[in-house]
This record gives C-alpha cells, structure tokens and sequence, in this order.
C-alpha cells in the first residue's frame, strides 16, 4: 500500500529491463514473466537479439499483439553472432564469449541512454555479467533462472563434488553410485543424474562449462532477489536448502499458467499472448481432434537438442512397434548430418501414416492441453516438464544434456509422475515405455499426475502461493523506483 501510494505521488510507473539468453527456452519464459509485469502496469522493456527480433515471424506484427499492454516495449541488443551462425545450444558457450565481447558494452550503452531512466534490470542468471553493469550504473539487478530449482541446487553445490573428487563421474565408474554431498537428495541422485556436463566424456569439450555454470550460480547469491519458475508445492524442500544461500527468493510459476491466469482476470485470452519464437504447424490440432481420449503420445526433444540418425531410428522404431499413436515434433534442424525422406525405412513410412503425425514445430501447450494426448516423450526441458506437469500429462524422459539429466530424476523418483529413459535409449526400450506409460501401467502416474497438476493450477490463483510471490515481486521492483 505504501508503495502504492507513492508510485501515485511519482506518477510514472517503474521501468523494467529483462533480458534473456537468446535461445527459445530462455525468451519464451522471460517473455511470460514480461508479460505478467507488464499488465500489472509496470513498465517493461524487453531485450531481444537482432536475430530473434527480426528473422522470426512472432515479432514482426508486435505492435498489434501489445496494443493491450502500453508499457510494453521491445529493443534490440546484438548477440555477438555472425547472421547465419546457428544458434543451437551446442553452441552455448560459443553465445556466451560473444555475448560477453559484443552485447555486453551495446547493453550498458543501451541502458545509460534508455529513457525513462531503469529502475531494476532482470536479467538470465546464465548472464553474470549483468550483475557487474548494474553494479556499475547502480541499478539493481533480480536475476531469473530458467531451470528447476532441484538442477540450480546441483550447479551450486558443484565446486564441493569437484573438490571432493565426485566428478568427474562416468569412465569406467558405476553410474549408478549415489551421490551424497548434495543436501536433500542424498537417497536417489545418482552419477548419471548430474548434469551432462559432469560426465567425463562431456569434460574434455565442456570443462569449461562446469566452472561457467558453477560461477553463475554461486554469484547470483549476490543479486538484489533471485526469480524462479516453479511453485512450492513441487520443489519446496529443495528451496529450503536454496533459501539458506540466497536471502530472497520468488517463485512464481509455472509461467505460462500464471499469465493464463492474469490474462483470464482481465478477460484476455491466452493466443492474446505472445508465444514462442517459431512458426506453428496448427494442422496437428486437427489431427489430434480425430483421436481416441489420452490414445497419444507426444513426443518432442525442444528447441535445440540434436539427434544423430541413429537416434532418430531408434525413436521412431520405438513408436511404431509400439502401436500406439504418436504425434512428432521433428525440427529441421535437430538430425545431425545429412537426413532426407529417402533416408527413412519403408516400414517406418507406413507405420507413421497409419497411426502418426509429425510437424516441424508444434503449439506445444495446446497439445498438452488436448484430451487426445495422453503421454510426452520429452527430453525433460524444464518448461516442457512444467507444462506437462500443469496439463496432468504423464512423461517419459529422455534427457539430453544440461539440467535435464536431474529433471528426469525428479520426475521419475520423487514426482512419480513418469519414467526415465536416461542412458538406454533403443527401440525395444522406447516401445516397452511407451506401452507402459500408456496402458500397462498407467494407473502408476496418471493419480499422481492430476494431483501435481492441481497444486499448479492452485499455486497461480488467487491467493496462491505463486500469484502472492508475483505480488511480492512487483511490490519490490515498485519500491527501488521510488
Ligand atoms: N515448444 C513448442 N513447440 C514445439 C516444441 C517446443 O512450443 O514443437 C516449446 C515448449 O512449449 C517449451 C519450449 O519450446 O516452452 C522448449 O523449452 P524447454 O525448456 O522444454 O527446452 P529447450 O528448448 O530449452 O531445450
């Protein structure tokens, strides 16, 4: 109320800058929490890479989209990248020198002239740097992570497994070794849960890695507040160890949920939204209208993994021996090396026209949504977790790299709300899980799913845990303006 009253006194509301990481999971999740200030009548300035801003169709009609949020603005900051550079997450650190080179002096230009002046940076916690520019022009920077909380509390406790020699794991060592020195998950977190970059056959190209996310994160200890997508009812004792190192925390997801909710109180509808930074194929809803209730799995490894095409053969086998139907999110991009249709067995041609469908990029939490899907084979992305967890759609994980090797953890051993496929993906495998998630032993995950799904849903109505945070938040970010 004092800020309240105050902000009247001052009359101009207070001015936000959020920059993300450059990279689908990173802006979609930054964009949802934009949102969410931006029609609680902040203003917001949104950082985007040339790139992202003007190659992808999303944003070339945002003047129309944001009519409703007059707050809201989008600027341009350069990634450092040459114009055809892929941009895929192989290629992280690669971003994060250039990022460092280039964007780092455009931001603190773009930041010393912007007007009306900022009053809080929030930033990727991915992208330290910004703490050192918000020390410098003194403004305060809340970092927000777009991982689970359960991986964020691995990264930190990393130099303590480097100094106790618990990584490298992997070699000839038993994987299956638990590992104790991370607090409150000493009984289940194995060697092969730790994030890829621990493996010892990850070291040598990713050593670097290691240190850069272990830096990260100890330093975001020493932001204004440190935002994270999640709700308590999911992650709450792993926060409790994460609170007695970082003094303030929000958790305010699962973000896409809580923008449902606030568009919804303003009598907004979701496609209102701004959404992803790729063209939808919206044919697959049709598909997925013609389908048996929960007769389907969906099946999609996010934006940026890759799989070689021995990978790609053994998924598809999977499903088609499965007999189950499936619906596939194949990106142009994501078979390493060269790939065409005529690549593709006879068999696995039929099988797919009888019982399958694959897009190119699909509107992902529509098809969660949809009453036809009842399974997600998912590489275990933290956003596609939190949308399958809000949509009550049971999982197979298949993680690929970064935090989605303890993702699938949770989801199998503490969430029960799915199976881990980490490490034995073949298409005897992927078959036998599918069935499994699908019919034989459904019963195991479907409750517990539908109950994690209510506790979201919860955690973002009013007087959720989750939608008081974001009050909290914003009553924060008003007062540094004052
Ligand atoms: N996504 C989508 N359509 C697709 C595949 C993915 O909209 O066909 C979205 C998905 O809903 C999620 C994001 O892309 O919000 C992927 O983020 P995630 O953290 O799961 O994985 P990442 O891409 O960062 O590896």
């Amino acid at each position: 109320k004092c800020a309240a009253r105050l902000m009247e006194d001052k009359k101009q509301p207070p001015h936000v800058v959020i920059f993300p990481l450059p990279l689908q999971g990173h802006v979609n999740s930054m964009l949802q929490l934009a949102e969410l200030l931006a029609l609680s009548g902040l203003k917001v300035t949104f950082l985007n890479s040339p790139h992202n801003h003007n190659h992808l169709p999303q944003f070339a009609d945002v003047p129309a989209r944001f009519t409703k949020f007059p707050g809201f603005e989008f600027r341009t900051v350069p990634d450092g990248l040459a114009d055809d550079h892929p941009r895929t997450g192989r290629f992280l650190l690669e971003m994060l020198d250039g990022m460092i080179v280039k964007t780092k002096p455009s931001l603190r230009d773009l930041l010393v002239d912007i007007n009306p002046s900022v009053d809080c940076i929030i930033g990727d916690g991915i992208l330290g740097y910004l703490l050192d520019i918000g020390e410098e022009l003194e403004i305060p920077v809340i970092q927000f992570r777009t991982i689970s909380a359960c991986c964020l509390w691995v990264y930190y406790r990393i130099p303590d497994l480097i100094g106790a020699g618990e990584i490298p794991v992997g070699g000839n060592e038993d994987m299956d070794r638990l590992i104790k020195m991370v607090e409150g998950m000493e009984n289940f977190l194995r060697g092969r849960d730790l994030p890829s970059f621990c493996r010892a056959k990850n070291l040598e190209v990713e050593g670097t890695r290691v240190q850069t996310f272990a830096q990260e994160t100890r330093r975001s200890a020493t932001a204004h507040a440190l935002i994270l997508n999640t709700f308590e009812d999911l992650e709450g004792p792993i926060l409790s160890h994460i609170r007695t190192k970082f003094p303030k925390i929000y958790t305010i997801g699962p973000l896409h949920a809580h923008l449902r909710t606030k568009l919804s109180e303003k009598n907004l509808v979701s496609s209102d939204s701004l959404n992803g930074i790729r063209e939808v194929d919206r044919s697959c809803i049709s598909w997925l209208d013609q389908q048996a209730m929960h007769s389907v799995v969906y099946v999609s490894f996010g934006s940026i993994a890759g799989l070689t095409r021995e990978q790609l053969l053994e998924v598809w086998y999977g499903l088609v021996k499965s007999k189950v139907r499936f619906l596939w999110v194949v990106r142009p991009d994501s078979v390493l090396g060269h790939w065409g249709d005529e690549d593709v067995p006879v068999e696995l041609m039929e099988g797919t026209e009888e019982r399958g469908y694959l897009v190119d990029w699909a509107p992902q939490e529509e098809v969660l949504d949809h009453w036809a899907v009842g399974g997600f084979l998912t590489h275990s992305g933290w956003n596609s977790t939190l949308e399958s967890v809000v949509a009550g759609v049971p999982m197979i994980c298949w993680p690929q790299f970064a935090d989605q090797h303890v993702n699938s953890r949770y989801v199998s051993e503490v969430w029960k709300i799915g199976l881990d496929m980490k490490d034995f993906c073949d298409r005897h495998v992927v078959e036998k899980l599918v069935n499994d998630l699908m019919e034989e032993k459904r019963e195991e995950f479907v409750g517990s799913a539908r109950t994690m799904a209510k506790l979201a849903k919860e955690s973002v109505s009013f007087g959720g845990s989750s939608y008081c945070n974001l009050d909290s938040l914003i009553e924060d970010i008003k007062l540094m303006s004052l």
